[in-house]
């Protein structure tokens, strides 16, 4: 496995690579790497012949009071766990070097962010539609993957490749959790043992709501009475958001449809934490 700190000297590799006629599968991650993003790599893996992951916790996409300097961070790990996984190409560049002092160019999505974690986190979808079209161009991937845990940024990234017509296979990696059905996220790291119990509270929601829906209930004030009450119950839980959207335009319904994508973040103490599932009716 080669490991590359240089913007320039990845994109020349990138480009070596497919002149050779060889296809790159591309993997983002901001490290702290768990099961979730071994999941993407052995999807990307199977989809092409080089595999490149990048390891960059990108500014540009956390808030002024957001945790960018506390987010968990173990090079060492991660470099062995990419290596098992049968990574070619690591990237792993400094974030001098990725963004010029006097950058002026931004990719803003205008519509699918509106909404969810781009209403909490203003700009922040204007920061990973940014890094992750200029990973594109370093890394010239053929196919790049990204997990439904983060629903809204799947859909924006998909979206992004349409809009720019930007030469890349998008493919959608299913939400790995722990054997307790938390969803599996680098934050989870900042949970003490207590609060790790309490984060339950999410995938409970899910399952709940899932539950109604599947047992006929089709009104959304109801469903997410459901889960305002599992979180008010949980300690120390407090609702971010509860939205049930349109699965393709992430417009809030009042009704649950065929593709409704139900999608909740909520603090659990200091750390937020995010799920969604879509909802299937029978
Ligand atoms: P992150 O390092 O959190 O920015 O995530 C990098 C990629 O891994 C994104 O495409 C995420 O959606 C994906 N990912 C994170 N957690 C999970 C998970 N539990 N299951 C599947 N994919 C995940």
């Amino acid at each position: 496995m080669e490991i590359i700190h240089s913007p320039a000297a990845m994109q020349r590799l990138a480009l070596d690579v497919k002149r050779s006629g060889k296809t790159i599968g591309f993997v983002p991650t901001m490290g702290f790497l768990h099961e979730g993003h071994l999941s993407l790599m052995r999807l990307a893996r199977a989809q092409s012949d080089v595999l490149v992951v990048s390891i960059f916790v990108n500014p540009a996409q956390f808030g002024p009071n957001e945790d960018l300097e506390a987010y968990p961070r173990d090079f060492a790990r991660d470099e062995s766990l990419c290596e098992k996984e049968g990574t070619d190409i690591l990237f792993y560049p400094e974030s001098r070097s990725m963004y010029a002092d006097d950058a002026s160019i931004w990719v803003v999505e205008e519509s699918l962010s509106a909404g969810l974690c781009g209403a909490s986190r203003p700009g922040h979808f204007k920061g990973v539609c940014t890094v992750v079209a200029k990973l594109f161009n370093l890394v010239q991937p053929d196919v790049a993957v990204f997990g439904e845990k983060d629903a809204q940024q799947l859909r924006i990234i998909e979206r992004m490749v349409r809009d720019l017509n930007i030469p890349v296979r998008i493919l959608r990696g299913p939400i790995v959790r722990e054997p307790d059905g938390l969803a599996m996220s680098s934050r989870n790291k900042y949970l003490s043992p207590e609060e790790r119990v309490h984060a339950l509270c999410l995938r409970r929601s899910l399952d709940l709501v899932s539950e109604k829906a599947a047992a006929g209930e089709r009104n959304v004030d109801v469903l997410r009475e459901l889960i305002e009450n599992t979180i008010a119950s949980t300690n120390g839980a407090e609702i971010d958001y509860i939205e049930f959207v349109d699965d393709e335009s992430l417009r809030p319904v009042s009704t649950l449809h065929a593709e409704t994508l139900v999608a909740l973040a909520v603090r659990i103490g200091q750390t937020r934490l995010i799920d969604n599932r879509i909802l299937l009716l029978h």
